[in-house]
C-alpha cells in the first residue's frame, strides 16, 4: 500500500531512449515519480510490481508491441484499472479504435505537444485517484464505516494464508448483538442504527491498530486479530463485552445492550482447519454463547482441532 503522501508513479514505456529523455526533462516539475521501461516484457513486470497511477505506452516496439502490453495489463487483475495513455506515431484511426477497444483511456500522437500531454496526464491521474476512492468505498460498510463482508473475506483469506505459511498466531472473533430485533421494535430503526454505529466505534476503540474490524452483516461483526493467540483474543473479547454492556445509550438509557462472542484461533502453529472451517468454528462458539445465556465469550484453541482439509 503506498503511503498517502507518496507521489503517484507514472510508467513510461517506449523503446526509444530519446522519448524517455524528453519526457523526463519535460515532466520533471510534475508531482510524480517517473519509472521507465524500454520493452513490453519489462513494462508488464514493472506495472505489476509498482502499480503505477498511469502508464504512457508506445505502440510500435519490437518483440512485444504496445497492443500486446495493453492486452496483458488488462488480463491481470492487479493492473486492470491502471489508466493507459497510448503514445504513438501510428496515426490511423483504426489503431486508435483498437487501442480503445483493448481498454486504453487516451491516445496522443507523436510528435507530441508537451502542454497537451501534460494536461492529459493530469486528467488521467485525477481519474486514477477517483477510482482509488471508489474501490476503497466498495470495501466499506455504508453505515459504520468498517470493512464490509467483502473486505472481511479478502482479509481473512490473506491472514489465514499467512498463518498457514509461517505459523504466526492468528485469532478470529465473531460477535452478534443480543436481542437486537427488540431494540428496533421498541425504539425504532434509527435507534437500532445508532447502536450499530456505536458498537462499531467501540470495537475500533478497543482493538489494536493491526486488528481488522468488519461488519460481517446485520448486527454481526468480525474482528480479525493477527499475531494474537486465542487466549489473548478471549481477553480482548471480554474487554469489549464489558465495555458494550456498560454503555448508556442516549435514546434508551434504561435499556443496556449486550453482545455474544465466539473466538477461535491458534498460537504459534499453522491452523489445521481451512479458512472456512476456522470461520465456522468461531461461529459455532458464538452460537454456544447465545445458547448458554448470551452476553458471554466462548473460545477455542484450534491447534488441537482434528485435521481438516486446508483450503
Ligand atoms: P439474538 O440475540 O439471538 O442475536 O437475537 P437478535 O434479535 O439480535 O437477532 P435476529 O437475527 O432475530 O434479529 C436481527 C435484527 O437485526 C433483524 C434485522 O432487521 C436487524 N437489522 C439488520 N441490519 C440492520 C440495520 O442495518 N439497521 C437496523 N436498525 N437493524 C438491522
Ligand atoms: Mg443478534
Ligand atoms: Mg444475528
Amino acid at each position: 500500500m503506498p503511503s498517502p503522501d507518496a507521489k503517484p508513479i507514472v510508467l513510461i514505456v517506449d523503446d526509444s531512449v530519446d522519448v524517455h529523455r524528453l519526457l523526463t526533462a519535460r515532466l520533471k516539475h510534475e508531482p510524480i515519480e517517473l519509472v521507465s521501461a524500454t520493452n513490453g516484457v519489462q513494462a508488464v513486470q514493472l506495472a505489476k510490481q509498482r502499480l503505477p497511477a498511469t502508464i504512457l505506452l508506445d505502440l510500435d516496439m519490437p518483440q512485444m508491441d504496445g497492443l500486446s502490453v495493453l492486452r496483458a495489463l488488462k488480463d491481470e487483475p492487479s493492473t486492470r484499472t491502471i489508466p493507459i495513455i497510448v503514445l504513438s506515431g501510428l496515426q490511423s484511426s483504426q489503431d486508435k479504435v483498437t487501442a480503445f477497444e483493448l481498454g486504453a483511456n487516451d491516445y496522443v500522437t507523436k510528435p507530441f505537444d508537451l502542454a497537451e500531454l501534460r494536461a492529459r496526464l493530469r486528467a488521467s491521474l485525477r481519474l486514477h485517484h477517483l477510482l482509488g476512492l471508489l474501490s476503497d468505498r466498495a470495501d466499506l460498510d455504508g453505515l459504520t464505516g468498517l470493512g464490509n463482508r467483502a473486505a472481511f473475506n479478502k482479509r481473512w483469506a490473506q491472514e489465514t494464508s499467512g498463518n498457514r505459511r509461517y505459523g504466526t498466531p492468528l485469532s478470529l472473533l465473531i460477535v452478534d448483538i443480543d436481542h437486537f430485533k427488540k431494540i428496533n421494535d421498541t425504539y425504532g430503526h434509527p435507534a437500532g442504527d445508532e447502536v450499530l454505529i456505536g458498537f462499531a466505534k467501540l470495537l475500533q476503540k478497543e482493538c489494536r491498530e493491526t486488528d481488522i474490524p468488519c461488519r460481517y452483516g446485520g448486527e454481526e461483526f468480525a474482528l480479525i486479530m493477527p499475531s494474537t493467540s486465542p487466549a489473548d483474543a478471549a481477553q480482548v473479547a471480554e474487554r469489549i463485552r464489558v465495555a458494550v454492556a456498560g454503555v448508556t445509550w442516549p435514546r434508551h438509557p434504561e435499556h443496556h445492550v449486550t453482545a455474544s462472542f465466539g473466538v477461535a484461533g491458534v498460537a504459534q502453529t499453522p491452523c489445521p482447519l481451512s479458512a472456512e472451517a476456522w470461520l465456522e468454528a468461531a461461529d459455532k462458539n458464538l452460537y454456544s454463547s447465545k445458547k448458554s445465556g448470551r452476553n458471554r465469550v466462548s473460545t477455542s484453541d484450534l491447534a488441537a482441532a482434528p485435521m481438516a482439509k486446508a483450503g
